[in-house]
Order: structure tokens, then sequence, then C-alpha cells
């Protein structure tokens, strides 16, 4: 089945192959009410710069914990919340929440860790985002510098003057904008350049798969690509030492992936910056020693 998402972007939209077509029924029924009766979940997973190897900040991932399925991964509830239009609901949680660790870590002196949230189409396109990232920043008292807000290569081509000036705004308000799952889109690379974003992530299919020259290629290309239009690079998907030294030799600076680290519950998420807050203070002693 293919679902439109857009004009311009069509994706496969399978339902699931862990619940069955009851169980989907279940999860379409109960989803209006999983925030209100708190069963949503935010994961973090760590953002690493590449040649260091610190965190840098984390992307913040949504979970749903069912009572009776389970912790439902977003596949497998986000294009039912897009159908709905309850997707913006969602969105607007996980930001809040988001916020709320900025600013706790803000005061833990934390405040060189960036936090990004993924940011659907419609939440995009059909709401005042602006003012509600504006609203939220101010209430927690954060910089805007600390948010990042993915969004994904469909969004830049429809309304394009829309989207610039939301995009401006954002930007006056130290807003990080990256673009997501980079190379999936159709984005046009000549449009790119009027958009004020950030970054470029590339989408983890070409990191995964980076045995295979093409997919190497492409890897490649989108790192050039950025260098040129002067935007960070960011790599999904990085599994494996091979995909990191590929990565770093071909001068993307920052990455996320299995290798390092899945996306955590927030508890474990703060012990691994504790564990390297600790590092860095020997590392401190040892010099002084
Ligand atoms: P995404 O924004 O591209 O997020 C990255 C996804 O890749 C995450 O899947 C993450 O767990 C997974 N991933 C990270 N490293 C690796 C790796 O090394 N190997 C593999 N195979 N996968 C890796 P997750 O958490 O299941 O999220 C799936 C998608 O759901 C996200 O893709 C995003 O598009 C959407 N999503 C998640 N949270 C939200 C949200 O709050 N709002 C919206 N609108 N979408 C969300
Ligand atoms: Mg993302
Ligand atoms: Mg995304
Ligand atoms: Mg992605």
């Amino acid at each position: 089945k293919v679902k439109e998402v857009g004009k311009n972007n069509f994706v496969l939209y399978s339902p699931s192959q862990e619940h069955s077509p009851r169980e989907i029924l279940i999860l379409q029924n109960d989803l209006h009410l999983a925030i209100e009766r708190d069963q949503l979940l935010v994961y973090f997973q760590p953002r690493y710069k590449l040649n260091t190897g610190k965190i840098i900040g984390a992307e913040a991932l949504i979970r749903w914990n069912h009572p009776k399925l389970g912790l439902v991964p977003p596949m497998n509830f986000i294009p039912l919340a897009e159908e709905t239009g309850l997707i913006i609901d969602l969105d607007h949680w996980v930001l809040e929440q988001a916020c709320k660790k900025l600013s706790e870590w803000k005061h833990k002196g934390w405040d060189f860790i960036n936090i990004s949230t993924n940011i659907s189409v419609q939440h995009f396109q059909r709401t005042n985002l602006v003012e509600q990232v504006n609203h939220i920043i101010k209430k927690h008292n954060i910089n805007g510098k600390n948010l990042e807000l993915e969004i994904t290569e469909s969004m830049l081509m429809k309304n394009v003057d829309y989207v610039i000036n939301e995009l401006e705004r954002l930007k006056s308000l130290d807003i990080k904008i990256s673009i997501d799952d980079f190379g999936t889109g159709y984005s046009s690379l000549s449009y790119l350049q009027q958009f004020p974003i950030n970054a470029l992530k590339i989408d983890k299919s070409f990191v995964i798969k980076i045995q295979n020259n093409t997919n190497k290629e492409i890897a490649h290309a989108i790192i050039q690509l950025a260098k040129s239009l002067n935007l960070h690079v960011i790599a999904e998907g990085v599994e494996t030492k091979e995909h990191l030294e590929f990565l770093v030799a071909s001068g993307c600076s920052e990455g996320q992936g299995y290798y390092f680290s899945k996306p955590l519950p927030i508890a474990d998420f703060e012990q691994l910056l504790f564990k390297q807050q600790r590092e860095e203070g020997r590392g401190c002693e040892y010099i002084e020693a």
C-alpha cells in the first residue's frame, strides 16, 4: 500500500509485522488517550562529535508504552497519528519534554548539550509552529541555540515562500533546523540554498549499507554538498567501526547510531553524560599530576 504524504513524497506504508490487524485497531483507538493517560515516553539517542567521540547532543524519539501491547515503536503509530492529525499533539508533547530537560541541564551546567526533535509535515505546514516554539522556550527559559528541529525534504518543497519565512523566524529565535532523512526525498539541490537551514542528516539507509559502493558515493556526495552549502552534516545509522572510519575520512563531523548507542531512556542518557563528565574530570587530574 502506498500512502501519500504531501504532494511530492510517497512512502511505503506497510502495516507493522509485529501487530495483527486487530492490534492495529486497538492502537488506533487508544492513541488519542495516550497523552492524558501518561503512556508516552521520550527516548534520547546520543549524538556524537565524530573526531572527539564526545556526546554533544541527543535526538528525542517518541515511544508509546501501551498497557496491553507494551512498548510500541514510532513506525507503528506515527502513520496513524498522521492520518488523524494527532501527530501535532505528539510532536508538541515531545518538544515540551525536550525543553523541560534543556532547562534542567542548563542549571546543571550542561548547556553544551543540544536536543533535536522531529517535526511532522502537518505540524510545520498547518500550525503556528513558530509561536508554539517561542512560547515553550520562553516558558522554560532556555536558549534557542540548544534546540534543533528536524524537518524533512518534502516539507521544503510545498509553499516555498511560507516555508522560508517560517524558517527565518525560527532562525531569529536561534533555533537550528536540520533536514532529516536527507537523500531519500526529491528536493531539488538548487532550491536547497535558499532555505536558512543548519544541517543535513544523511539518511541511515546510505550509511548502514556503506559497503555498497553506490551508497558510499551517495553518502560522500551529501557530505560534499553540505560543505559547499556551508551546512553541518550528521550521519544517522552509524552501526560499525567501518561506518565511522569512512564517515570521518569523508569529512562528516557528527553522527548517531548503534555503534555508539541506541536511543535510551532519559535516566540512562544522563548516566552517559555523567560518565563523560567524570572522565573529563579525570583527564584534568591526570594532566595536573
Ligand atoms: P528518524 O527521525 O530518522 O530517527 C532515527 C531513527 O533511526 C530512530 O528510529 C532510531 O532509533 C533509528 N536508528 C538510530 N541509529 C540507528 C542505527 O545505527 N541503525 C538502525 N537500524 N537504526 C538506527 P525510531 O526511534 O524507531 O524512530 C523512527 C522514526 O519515527 C523517526 O525517524 C522519526 O521520523 C519518527 N519519529 C520519532 N519520534 C517522533 C516524534 O516525536 N515526532 C515525529 N513527527 N516523528 C517521530
Ligand atoms: Mg530524526
Ligand atoms: Mg524524522
Ligand atoms: Mg532520519
